[in-house]
Order: C-alpha cells, then sequence, then structure tokens
C-alpha cells in the first residue's frame, strides 16, 4: 500500500511532446471537499483506501496541489460529432496529469476532469458541474462492476465555485482512471491536418504500449485494427445486452481500448425499449438504444479512414466485416446466460427478438425481469412475469418455447440455476433516478446517497441486505427523466 506521496510516474504520452498535448495547470476550485471516493480504483494505484479521507487527497484532486512528477497536458483531438466532422476538440476542460504505475506494473492515466480552460476550451468555461461529475463516477464503477469494460474513477471532489449551466451549479471534479486516454479523434485528427510524421508516431505509440502482441503478426497495424473492432464489437455486445445507453457515441468518445468512455446522458433502461434516446438533445434518434450496433460499426469506419496510410483499403474493409458477426456472437452468448442457457441452439436468436418484441411497448423492466426469471424454475417463472406483459397469449407462445428449450438444455436444480443466472443478471443497476436522487442529496450537502448507492453498485449480482430500496422500478417522476447534454 502506497500513501499519496508515493506514486511512480512515467508519462509517456507526454514525451510524445507538444504536437499531442500542451502544457496547462490545473486551476483550482474553491473550499474543495471528498464527495465519494472508490477503493477499488485506490487499489489500482496501490493507494490505501484512508488517505481519501485526509485534505491533501481533496486538495490532490481539486488542482491546488500536484506532485512534482506529474505533468499535466491537454490532449488535443477531433471526430465526427452527430455524424459531422469537428476538425478541431481536444481536452477543453480536462488534464491528463501523468500516468502512475502500480505494483503489477500496469499504467494508469490520472485524468482530471473539470480542472479549468485549455487552448481546446472553445466557448466552454473548463468546468464541470457535481451532477455530472457524480453520474460520471457512478456509471464508470458499475458498469466495471457489471463486467463491462470501461474507463474507472478515483474519486468525486466537489466545491463551492459556482459554474453556470441552465442555472448556478457547483464545480467538480472527477479524477479518471484509463490505461489509455486516446480516442479514434486522435488518428483523426492527425490524418485530416495531414500531420502523416506524428500519425505515425501516435500509431506506433498506440501498438508498442497497447498493443504489442500485434508486433508478432506479419501487419502489425491491420492486427491492431482487428483488435479494436473486436473490441468494441464485445463492448457493444454488452452495452445492449444490460441495457445501456450511451448517448453520445461521437468518435472523440470513442476510446482505442474498446472501453466505454466519456459519460455524459447515458441511461439504463428502465422498460425495455429499443428506441430509446437518453441525450434530449438527440432529436434524431442517432444514438437510440438500438442504434449503438450500427453506430459502433460507423465509427470503426471513420477509424479506419484514418488508418489508410497505414492499412490497405481492401484489408480494412475485411477487417470492418468481422464487427457484425463478432457482435452477434457475443450477444447472443450473454442473452442465452441470461435466460439461463448453457448450450447453443439454432433458434436461440429468434427466442431471444421474440422476448425484446414482447417487452417492447410493454412496460417491462428489462433488469428484474432477467433477474426474477432466475429466481425459480423456467416454469414458475415464466407464469409469475406473465401479468407484465400486454400480448400475454404471445407471451405464453413464448414461454412455451422457453420452458422447452430449458428442459433441451439439461437437467439442472433449482439452486444451480439461480446461482448460474443471478450471477449474469444484476439486481442492482444505474437507474436515472437513482443517480438523480443521490444528486439531489450531494447538491443540498449530504454525500451519503452518492455513497451508499456506490457500495450498492460495486455488488450488483449480489442481493444486499436492507438495500431492496435500490432494486425497484423508477417511481412515476424517475421514469424519463431528461439528461441534459451541458455537464
Ligand atoms: P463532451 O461532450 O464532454 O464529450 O465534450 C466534447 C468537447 O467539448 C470536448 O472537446 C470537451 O473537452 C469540450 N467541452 C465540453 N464541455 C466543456 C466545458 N464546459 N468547457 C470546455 N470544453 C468543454
Ligand atoms: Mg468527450
Amino acid at each position: 500500500m502506497k500513501a499519496l506521496d508515493e506514486l511512480t510516474f512515467d508519462n509517456r504520452f507526454a514525451r510524445l511532446g507538444d504536437a499531442f498535448s500542451t502544457h496547462v495547470l490545473p486551476d483550482p476550485l474553491d473550499e474543495p471537499r471528498l464527495v465519494v471516493a472508490s477503493d477499488a480504483a485506490m487499489a489500482l494505484l496501490d493507494l490505501d483506501p484512508a488517505v481519501a479521507q485526509t485534505p491533501v487527497f481533496a486538495e490532490l484532486f481539486s488542482g491546488h496541489k500536484l506532485w512534482e512528477a506529474a505533468e499535466p497536458r491537454a490532449m488535443v483531438y477531433s471526430g465526427h460529432q452527430f455524424g459531422g466532422y469537428s476538425p478541431q476538440l481536444g481536452d477543453g476542460r480536462g488534464l491528463l496529469l501523468g500516468e502512475v504505475y502500480n505494483a503489477a506494473g500496469e499504467h494508469w492515466d490520472l485524468h482530471l476532469k473539470g480542472a479549468g480552460m485549455t487552448p481546446y476550451s472553445r466557448m466552454g468555461d473548463g468546468r464541470a458541474v457535481l451532477r455530472s461529475s457524480i453520474r460520471e463516477f457512478l456509471a464508470s464503477e458499475a458498469l466495471h462492476a457489471l463486467g463491462i469494460p470501461s474507463s474507472r474513477a478515483l474519486c468525486v471532489i466537489g466545491s463551492s465555485t459556482p459554474v453556470w449551466r441552465e442555472k448556478q451549479e457547483r464545480g467538480a471534479m472527477v479524477l479518471r482512471l484509463a490505461p489509455s486516454h486516446i480516442r479514434f479523434g486522435h488518428f483523426e485528427y492527425f490524418y485530416y491536418t495531414k500531420k502523416h510524421e506524428q500519425q505515425a508516431e501516435l500509431a506506433e505509440h498506440v501498438l508498442n504500449l497497447h498493443y504489442p502482441e500485434c508486433r508478432e503478426q506479419p501487419e502489425p497495424y491491420l492486427a491492431m485494427f482487428r483488435e479494436i473492432v473486436e473490441r468494441n464489437a464485445e463492448m457493444i455486445a454488452k452495452w445492449q445486452a444490460y441495457g445501456f445507453c450511451h448517448g453520445v457515441m461521437n468518435t472523440d468518445n470513442m476510446s482505442i481500448l474498446g472501453i466505454t468512455f466519456d459519460f455524459g446522458p447515458f441511461a439504463f433502461l428502465d422498460d425495455f425499449d429499443a428506441h430509446f434516446i437518453c441525450n434530449h438533445s438527440d432529436h434524431e434518434g442517432r444514438y437510440s438504444f438500438s442504434n449503438q450496433v450500427p453506430i459502433g460499426q460507423w465509427n470503426l469506419s471513420a477509424l479506419a479512414q484514418a488508418l489508410t496510410p497505414f492499412i490497405s483499403v481492401d484489408a480494412l474493409k475485411e477487417a470492418l466485416g468481422l464487427y457484425l458477426p463478432l457482435y452477434q456472437a457475443h450477444y447472443l452468448d450473454l442473452m442465452r446466460r441470461r435466460l439461463g442457457l448453457t448450450t447453443a441452439e439454432e433458434d436461440d436468436q429468434k427466442l431471444v427478438e421474440r422476448l425484446l418484441a414482447l417487452m417492447q411497448n410493454s412496460g417491462v423492466d428489462y433488469t428484474l425481469f432477467f433477474r426474477r426469471l432466475g429466481d425459480e424454475s423456467a416454469a414458475l417463472a415464466v407464469a409469475r412475469s406473465r401479468d407484465d406483459f400486454v400480448d400475454m397469449a404471445g407471451f405464453d407462445a413464448w414461454a412455451d418455447l422457453y420452458k422447452a428449450r430449458v428442459a433441451r438444455d439439461g437437467a439442472y436444480s433449482e439452486e444451480q440455476r439461480r446461482a448460474r443466472m443471478h450471477a449474469v443478471n444484476p439486481l442492482y443497476i444505474l437507474r436515472n433516478y437513482l443517480a438523480q436522487n443521490a444528486i439531489a442529496a450531494a447538491e443540498a450537502g449530504d454525500y451519503s446517497e452518492v455513497q451508499r448507492l456506490h457500495e450498492v453498485l460495486t455488488k450488483p449480482f449480489e442481493e444486499q441486505a436492507g438495500m431492496e430500496q435500490y432494486a425497484q422500478r423508477p417511481p412515476d417522476w424517475g421514469k424519463h427523466l431528461e439528461i441534459s447534454c451541458s455537464s
């Protein structure tokens, strides 16, 4: 276990130089105070969780103090936003403080979001508000606990600094951890500005640090792109299987590592709705729940375009062709497990599709349906869920297919079925209304609800005593919360 001043830095991205990022010092927040910290994320840095309670912790992660070995930098990138190319983006309100490596030899980027203006702030104020910082913190840690690849969050620090959004709010910072903060948009920036030399440097950097095994392949860059395609297919399959809607799948929010990245107006589905749009500024539904799958491929094509200096177009097209079949395989595998199936049959895809079609417009809670399905035998569980469906006859027909399918799957006890299904079907997810409750309390100065919700979400598959209220469907007020993009 390390103390805060014992972190070891090795700032590999900073060493790429000024073509890639700009030195900027964090602009401190007034009266910093710890809102919440993640013990699990602290462990990634070998930090003793007790250090979160020391004053220096809040000072470090609110811009008041800096390690001598840190080299805070704002990265430059660009990206496709809602389908159109934005030639100049970059860290407008976040700074890469440096890269820390732990005893296991892993490197973690320390990124402080909400750290003030940078050369890439454009019209923005460089700040993040408490509400959005809490949402990013909770989402990162909750996704990770569900087994969905994600950036991580070490802590949220609140403050008294006023920040203007639709109304006056308070500034906060979230300390994000990820093995890399390189986005698809980094490659696009150097490609479209025709900075060929730097683009080659960036590609080498990513290959060497993050895809070293691809070096062994005859075409290392192609192998790396294939791996990126695979990781994205798997990540998005998990989003779809667990009902996660990212909301702003612009290419500047897509990580080169295939991890969930840059949380904005995201949401988990409450009632199942394939057409759900969580971002209320997304009028056309470009990033609706079901569109995430084709958009994943669209984003990979945008990256492929930026990689044409290194890889032939034919090879890129072939690699892109892997995306959908890989997505489908991962998705079906997860959905089979969510249904308690251990074997594969040809018609399983149809079984899943039929179920989702019945759920659509029925007002069935997506998470609780699967959780309850595992509570007892298939026959009892479907009988109990029947009333939730508008098309009961349709559901009965599905239930017959399902029971027969379960019978063919194998003989196992109810306990075995429950244990297996509960291990993949969470009881607790980050519902928007739960986040909203925690945020309202935090805005009034009480951080205990954020902390409790975070605790519950770190063990989403385990029933926790006294935590029933976190496993409930939303009350009426919490059903259709509009999450603003302003954060
Ligand atoms: P996001 O929607 O958070 O992914 O941000 C898109 C771009 O806008 C990135 O370049 C951000 O750094 C920048 N940005 C977002 N909010 C602010 C802000 N309040 N101040 C400065 N830049 C911002
Ligand atoms: Mg972003």
